[in-house]
């Protein structure tokens, strides 16, 4: 009898942060079963892996791809990346629970990450159900959204949760446990999640203690506030004793640059206390979300039918304008004060605009930066992505350091299909797991290969505490990533953001090798993992 594969003559970096080593590694089925010098055996496939570093595959531990797996469950920018794992469920979004009275609802709100489709589920764990269904090339780590709990107990208003609402969202959040969440998300700059006080979200992180759930912060400022949102995400974890994330941590705008050390700190010295805190960060000075979202949380209460009423409201505009529009040459938002320049279109209706920044557009539409960006908004009803350059190269360098913080994309798996995909998305879609191996690992020396491949898989599969998965072991879970670490580079750039990396040959999830001598195969080979 054979083994399904083997792997010959790589360099094996564990996922430990251990030194590699040269190794042969068989697997049978979905399983590592041996890694020796050199394994004597037969089997049905071998691939020369001499100059690769073989390892595990990488853990994505804050993605979006969430509903998009439905209509292209390969994920394949994600995959070609060496990503077998991705965490979703993230920054308070999750496509379930759903109320039954509230689909239409949700499925709005859910549509601001981007995918329309028919809400077909109420629980959870229907929801998990059609995802198995949608037959995933990769495997998934779900979490619940805060944002999804609130629209289900208690609609999207701005008010606090009666007792009675309070006690429904706890029980939604055991329901989505017990059906194999791993925790819960906030995001607690964007409604309805915004609208929860520090006591909501303790009370609900209490409520899941016992259960070893995960609370994931996008926490509630990330520029001015900075400092206090991670003291209220440390505060959450330590009041209720649960392990806490805190998603890709930033200091964003400039005059708040000068912040990130005592970010860090604040996370180094939260664990001296003794809480499980870690943060995740990606490789790059610019962030992305909607556009709406530059706009103050009076402009979204009540929904995006609201936020384009108060657009075409003259009084409701100046308000708007007044408040954040720092003398034309800037704007004030929660994402600290933006140029013009920094903010670029991403993503909208009009392909020609996509890839412009807001001062371009408004030269164009002649009219002041401000003005251009919220007749843009009206015209796209709300759904215009954006990329927004406000974060400073050195801090993004010493968050990839700090030894408590891993690797994640924030952004979407985008799949195989015809022609070429739409607008100009962040690069990272593409470019986040090889931009730290060859920029910041090979070029810039900033840790060695094994700390990096650490940050991608050991550390985040301990903090997730996945059940043999993260680390090159026998009996252990057969993801495996092979890459050049003399080559292996990001490709996507912001005006070129649809390229896949190069020297990531092979990525194998649960045993099938899914991209082959770096030929995608979109085969059915993930599973939604469970807690
Ligand atoms: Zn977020």
């Amino acid at each position: 009898m054979g083994w399904s594969l083997l792997i010959r003559n790589g360099t094996v970096v564990d996922g430990s942060g251990a030194p590699g080593y040269a190794a042969d590694v068989a697997v049978e089925g979905d399983r590592i079963v041996a890694i020796e010098r050199r394994l004597v055996g037969e089997a049905r496939r071998t691939i020369d892996a001499a100059g690769f570093t073989v390892a595990p595959g990488f853990i994505d531990i804050h993605s979006h791809s969430d509903l998009f797996y439905l209509g292209c469950p390969a994920a394949e920018s994600k995959l070609r990346q060496g990503v077998t794992t991705e965490v979703v469920g993230m920054c308070s979004f999750s496509p379930a629970p759903v109320h039954p009275a509230r689909k239409a609802v949700t499925a709005a709100w859910i549509g601001e990450i981007g995918s329309r489709l028919a809400v077909e589920w109420e629980t959870f764990g229907q929801y998990l159900e059609r995802l198995r269904q949608a037959k995933p090339s990769i495997n998934i780590v779900h979490f619940v959204g805060h944002g999804a709990l609130r629209l289900a107990a208690l609609g999207p208003e701005n008010r606090p949760p009666s007792a009675g609402e309070q006690q429904a969202m706890e029980r939604l959040l055991d329901e989505a446990l017990e059906a194999g969440a791993f925790g819960f998300s906030t995001g607690l700059v964007y409604p309805p999640s915004a609208y929860a006080a520090t006591v909501e979200l303790v009370a609900l992180a209490k409520s899941m203690a016992r259960r070893g759930g995960l609370y994931f912060s996008h926490i509630r400022g990330e520029a001015a506030t900075l400092e206090a949102a991670i003291d209220e995400a440390i505060q959450i974890g330590e009041g209720a004793g649960v392990s806490v994330q805190i998603a890709h941590i930033k200091a964003s705008g400039r005059e708040n640059w000068n912040k990130m050390d005592a970010a860090l700190r604040k996370v180094s010295d939260a664990r001296a206390r003794g809480l499980d805190v870690h943060a995740d960060v990606y490789p790059y000075t610019a962030g992305s979300t909607k556009m709406a979202n530059l706009l103050p949380a009076w402009v979204h209460d009540g929904g995006n039918a609201r936020l384009l009423d108060r657009l075409t409201d003259g009084a409701a505009r100046r308000r708007l304008v007044e408040e954040c529009a720092a003398g034309g040459e800037a704007w004030r938002s929660v994402n600290g004060s933006l140029g013009w320049g920094d903010i670029m279109i991403a993503t909208c209706s009009r392909p020609e605009r996509e890839g412009l920044r807001l001062s371009e557009l408004a030269a164009r539409m002649r009219k002041p930066a401000a003005e251009a960006m919220l007749d843009l908004l009206l015209e796209e009803e709300g759904q215009v992505a954006m990329v927004v350059f406000s974060q400073a190269e050195e801090n993004v360098a010493k968050a990839l350091a700090h030894p408590h913080v891993m690797i994640g994309s924030d952004s979407i798996g985008l799949s195989v299909g015809p022609g070429p995909h739409r607008g100009k998305p962040h690069p990272r879609m593409y470019g986040t797991f090889p931009r730290v191996l060859g920029h910041y690992t090979r070029e810039r020396r900033l840790f060695s290969v094994e700390t990096a491949i650490n940050k991608m898989t050991g550390m985040p599969a301990a903090k997730l505490r996945l059940n043999h998965r993260g680390l090159i072991r026998t009996g252990w879970a057969a993801d495996l990533t092979l890459f050049d670490p003399k080559t292996v580079k990001d490709e996507a750039t912001y005006a070129d953001p649809h390229r896949h990396p190069t020297g990531i040959p092979y990525v194998i999830v649960n045993g099938q090798v899914v991209v082959d001598n770096g030929v995608m195969k979109p085969l059915p080979a993930g599973r939604v993992l469970t807690a």
